[in-house]
């Protein structure tokens, strides 16, 4: 028989990602933190009772070494919760342009790099009946209303394809630092920005990958956690249940869909 499903959850070591890997161990399935520092990955493994592998996703050789590892220690991969993220906090003196790159690096490119170069193992879950779920936790903050009608149309085309996306968001990059991007229809947040970026990117993958994997984003919810200096009033372990809700869908389940609340809701 077929081993449990495996999960990958990025930054599982503390916030909304420590308690997704906790429900998807309660789950059943067998579980793996992916965590840049290794002191607060093995401390939080040791707590959950689950493995953990160094991964910075704002780093390509570390998702290259990340994927590897995955590939020979464990040669499959069922879920991938992408909970990894960085905010700026709002008194950090870092100007609003000098934000854009590392926001943008770590939310949206990273994202998407590790999710690209982990497709295949995914899609050999299918092959041997895992069913692939890939799980992108988005935010509210990433709603389509930040942005122009005419970037709106340009960012929910079911047209939109790889280097589309990639061409929008670095005329984003390119308008802040440029000054111009409240003139050309931009919003003024650049965390808003990347998880509406990692949202159409959510919605391109599905339809890349029609219906041999259910592929969705979420929003936890405001949350309690050190990102939100621990004001959100939502637990992150309720916001959790988003992710694992998505992770655990049944076949029939939606595909480019955008969770909060624990519902299928507008983007
Ligand atoms: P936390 O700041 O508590 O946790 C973030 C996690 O991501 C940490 O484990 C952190 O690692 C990890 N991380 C950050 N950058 C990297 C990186 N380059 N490589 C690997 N891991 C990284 O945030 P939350 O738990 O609140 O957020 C989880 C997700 O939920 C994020 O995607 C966030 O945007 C989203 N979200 C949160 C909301 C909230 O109210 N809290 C609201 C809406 C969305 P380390 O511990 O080493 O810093």
């Amino acid at each position: 028989p077929r081993s449990e499903r495996l999960a990958v959850v990025t930054g599982g070591n503390k916030g909304v990602g420590y308690f997704a890997a906790q429900q998807l161990l309660g789950a059943g399935l067998q579980v793996v933190i992916a965590c840049r520092s290794e002191a607060l990955a093995k401390e939080a493994a040791a707590r959950l009772g689950c493995e953990y592998e160094l991964l910075d996703i704002s780093h390509s050789p570390s998702i290259e070494a990340f994927a590897k590892t995955l590939e020979s220690k464990y040669g499959r991969l069922d879920v991938l919760v992408n909970n990894a993220a960085i905010a700026f906090k709002a008194s950090d003196p870092t100007p609003f342009a000098g934000q854009t790159g590392p926001t943008l690096k770590t939310n949206f490119f990273g994202t998407a790099e590790l999710t690209d170069r982990l497709l295949p193992l995914l899609r050999a879950s299918a092959a041997s009946g895992g069913q692939p779920r890939l799980v992108n936790v988005a935010s509210m903050a990433g709603a389509l209303r930040q942005v122009s009608p005419q970037l709106q149309q340009q960012f929910s085309s079911p047209a939109l394809d790889r280097a589309g996306l990639d061409a929008l968001v670095r005329k984003f990059a390119a308008d802040v630092r440029a000054g111009r991007h409240k003139q050309e229809g931009w919003g003024n947040s650049n965390y808003g920005f990347s998880k509406l970026a990692v949202i159409a990117y959510t919605k391109l993958v599905a339809r890349e990958e029609g219906t041999g994997m259910r592929v969705n984003a979420c929003c936890p919810g405001y949350c309690k956690t050190d990102m939100s200096n621990n004001r959100g009033g939502q637990s992150p372990e309720v916001g959790a249940r988003n992710a694992v809700l998505l992770a655990l869908l049944p076949d029939s389940g939606p595909s480019g869909a955008f969770f909060q609340n624990e519902a299928n809701s507008a983007w």
